[in-house]
């Protein structure tokens, strides 16, 4: 079936609850086989060829944690790539008007007509973010694309639509999770934000975050991998959990990287079951439920 993938099977799978009666190993073979067993997509177009591209490493402007906790059975992610040159720091008035803002609305409005770097003179619309403020899963992309610039609304081009897929099989919902990016206007041609644009737009993610104070982040891509916590590698890194602003952090791939390479989702998925049973969310005791027709 065109454009089916593994997260339409698993929200399939949710829905109809069509492995009414397997055992737990019969479960297994479903999760090894069926859900992990992507088919090919084309490559959208508008996205961000970048996502998943090198970036240049960053001293974020404020201290990332570093505390790696390694996958179960796994080995240790071999030793980080040494952060690259630091950034300027954020312009003053962008730190004092943040930290005036006293709730997310507040902020959106002062990211609403933010001239803090040069992304504002081609942006059509800022795009802040969005979802639930008491929200305890926050997902941060890299930038807005082009129909997040139109709508002014994050993730709701081709790859939004498959991270809705991966939210729902994480059995939340769009709205009651966060989604925001690192730079909150679009850079031309959706190239990754230069070093001087994430660091004028960091403190405004980073009110988000505190304000919010969602239990999880989960880091979208190479982008907020480098820009939040000063690392290079996703590929090595994924799957293994940090910490950002004292939030429990982890790094899947972006979304639109896994359009153009459909055989990491199976990755990426394994990635959201951390997340999962991290906010008691168990995937495994939940097929079982559905199985027994709880
Ligand atoms: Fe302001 Fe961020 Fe937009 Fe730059 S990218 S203009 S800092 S909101």
């Amino acid at each position: 079936m065109p454009n089916r993938d593994l997260f339409d099977d698993i929200i399939e799978a949710l829905r109809r609850r069509q492995l009414n009666g397997m055992s737990a190993a019969e479960l297994d073979s479903a999760n090894a086989g069926a859900f992990f067993n992507p088919v090919p997509a084309a490559p959208p177009a508008g996205q961000s060829a970048s996502a998943q591209a090198g970036v240049p490493g960053i001293s974020p402007s404020e201290p990332a944690m570093t505390v790696v906790v390694p996958k179960a059975g796994t080995a240790p992610p071999a030793p980080f790539a040494p952060p690259g040159p630091a950034v300027s720091a954020p312009p003053a008035a962008t730190a004092d008007r943040v930290g005036g803002a006293g709730d997310l609305a507040a902020l959106a409005a002062i990211v609403r007509d933010c001239t803090g770097c040069s992304l504002h003179r081609t942006r059509t619309n800022s795009v802040f973010g969005e979802g639930s403020g008491g929200a305890e899963l926050m997902f941060i992309g890299e930038a807005p694309g082009f129909h997040e610039d139109q709508a002014g609304r994050p993730f709701v081009g081709p790859a939004g639509q498959l991270l809705d897929k991966m939210i729902a099989a994480m059995q939340f919902s769009r709205e009651s999770v966060y989604i925001a990016n690192v730079a909150k206007c679009r850079p031309p041609g959706n190239r990754n934000p230069e070093d001087d644009e994430a660091a004028a737009c960091l403190p405004y993610l980073n009110r988000q975050i505190d304000l919010i104070r969602p239990r999880i982040l989960v880091l979208l891509g190479a982008v907020p991998l480098v820009r939040l916590l000063g690392k290079t590698g996703i590929t090595n890194l994924h799957g293994h959990w940090f910490e950002y602003r004292g939030i429990p952090t982890m790094c899947t791939f972006h979304p639109s990287y896994l359009l153009r390479s459909p055989a990491r989702k199976k990755e990426a998925w394994e990635d959201l079951q951390q997340v999962m049973k991290r906010l008691g969310k168990d995937p495994q005791e939940t097929m079982k439920k559905m199985s027994r027709g709880n």
